[in-house]
């Protein structure tokens, strides 16, 4: 890895010339990695059923055989423990790769498409088509997850893929390196290390799709790029998810929620609630309910709780600690922080204005404000108002509530009384709209996703209906083709 986001300055800065030739060995090796992935689909190694499920098969083993040390990596770089790793992880490909593979035989079949009583007599199906050599660009956040996942439909939609992880987790980079080297077939997968630097190669070049999950700053780059060769973009980006809890709710499971989906991997989760809104009534109420469930998940010692992750980086670490202020604080704060560990512990601020800086940005950390706000009416206004979150959350007994959400509002998804979880089932497409993304993977999705519906039209010569079609137009054929196209 040549470019890495680190916390500390590089000790050895490279003379101008080496930086050079690092920037054409690396050309010359992801050029390489191009060619061969583009020649190895060419020759149509990716497109049998077969031979997807061989090598969905070989990295459902792979992940089996290497989950200790994706886990020990996932523990280094972001303090996940074991039970997490499996569960929001390397569990949650597992399931995806069971699934694809079971269902891949079905989503693949050509479907019949109806074609009208005007070019009959004919028939006509949509196809699935590989679209060819892909690119995966995945961040650091759930490094194993968002890496392999967009791969699994990226393999069951019969393409070659690139795979470049995210340098700022750089443990897990290397150990899903060592997993996709150790276990994929390098004709169908390979994967460079690195940053910025290579990212920048890698988009120079023209892949046939490009996945990228992270920051909408760098999506817009990815996006900018592709457009250079018209590739098409799937963007998984991020924002700040809204919360609302209604009056009437359950307080203290709405809590307990609220505060999983929010601390969990230390609130650097695309969908953790970012905020949360209610009356000034609810919001008294529910305060203590957060606190007791927050007590109650991280045994009223998050430092020393196994379950509670770190900050990924110390500039992250900085960036967060910097959204607090402590004398809105109901819980946590900034004076248990500690920079050498990146621990921050789970925060809540009351009080939190709109204009405060904790809302001025997408937070991910493990800081919960708390917004007083009149009723849904203006919860849905504030939601109306700001970027098209990727995921809204609503806590509410009425149903009409939950409709008003759910036909008022616009986001990636919309979950009633859950947060996190729905994202975890394979049957359910997931994806951004507006700023928050665009495109949907997981299951049938990512083969929608990593494939191209093609329309396949068959006609028989004869009879030659179409001479109906041809000019000259006079008499009785301009007279019924006028009437057939009014
Ligand atoms: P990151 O810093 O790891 O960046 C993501 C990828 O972009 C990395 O592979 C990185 O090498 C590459 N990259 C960074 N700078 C680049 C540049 N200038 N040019 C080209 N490539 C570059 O991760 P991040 O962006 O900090 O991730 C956090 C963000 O991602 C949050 O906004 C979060 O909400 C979002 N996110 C979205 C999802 C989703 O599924 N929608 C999932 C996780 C994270």
């Amino acid at each position: 890895m040549s470019t890495t986001e680190h916390d500390t300055a590089p000790t050895d800065l490279a003379a101008p010339e080496d930086a050079a030739s690092d920037d054409t060995a690396a050309r010359a090796r992801i050029d390489a990695d191009v060619t061969a992935l583009r020649r190895s689909f060419d020759a149509g190694t990716t497109r049998s059923l077969e031979a997807r499920l061989a090598q969905l098969e070989a990295l459902r083993c792979g992940l089996r055989r290497e989950e200790p040390r994706l886990a020990r990596a996932l523990a280094q770089d972001l303090g996940k423990s074991r039970t997490e790793s499996a569960m929001t992880e390397i569990g949650v490909v597992a399931q995806e790769i069971a699934h694809t593979a079971k269902h891949l035989k079905s989503w693949l079949k050509p479907t019949p498409l109806s074609l009208g009583p005007m070019l009959a007599p004919a028939t006509g199906q949509l196809r699935r088509e590989p679209l060819g050599t892909t690119l995966i660009i995945s961040p650091w956040n759930y490094p194993v997850n968002l890496t392999l996942a967009p791969l699994v439909a990226a393999i069951a939609g019969g393409n070659t893929a690139l795979v470049k992880p995210s340098e700022v987790a750089p443990a897990t980079s290397a150990a899903l390196t060592h997993l996709l080297r150790t276990h994929l077939d390098p004709e169908w997968v390979r994967v460079v290390e690195g940053g910025v630097e290579e990212t920048t190669i890698l988009l120079e070049q023209r892949f046939d799709l490009i996945f990228y999950t992270g920051n909408g700053a760098v999506g817009r780059i990815v996006a900018r790029a592709a457009a250079e060769h018209l590739t098409p973009t799937v963007l998984e980006l991020g924002g700040k998810s809204p919360v609302f809890v209604d009056e009437g709710a359950d307080l203290a499971v709405t809590a307990r929620r609220i505060v999983w989906g929010k601390f969990t991997n230390a609130g650097q989760t695309c969908i953790a609630p970012d905020y949360l809104m209610a009356t000034p009534r609810t919001l008294q109420r529910l305060m203590p309910h957060l606190r007791r469930a927050t007590r109650a998940l991280y045994s009223g010692a998050p430092r020393r709780s196994l379950d509670y992750g770190r900050l990924v980086s110390a500039r992250h670490f900085d960036r967060v600690l910097a959204l607090i202020d402590d004398d809105k604080v109901i819980c946590g704060g900034t004076g248990d922080a500690d920079r050498e560990a990146r621990f921050i512990p789970p925060t809540i601020m009351q009080d939190v204005d709109w204009d405060d800086a904790v809302m001025g940005e997408e937070i991910f950390g493990p800081v919960l404000p708390l917004l007083a706000v009149s009723g849904p009416d203006e919860a849905i206004a504030r939601i109306r108002s700001g970027d098209k979150p990727l995921t809204a959350y609503v806590f509410s007994p009425r149903r009409a509530v939950e409709e008003r959400f759910a036909e008022e509002t616009s986001s990636g998804s919309l979950a009633l009384g859950v947060t996190l979880a729905h994202v975890g089932t394979p049957g359910m497409p997931f994806g951004g709209v507006g700023e928050s993304g665009m495109g949907a993977y997981h299951g049938r999705a990512g083969i929608e996703a990593f494939t191209h519906a093609k329309p396949v039209v068959k006609k028989p010569l004869s009879p030659d209906t179409l001479r109906l079609v041809y000019p000259p137009y006079r008499g009785i054929k301009r007279r019924l083709l006028r009437r057939l196209f009014r």
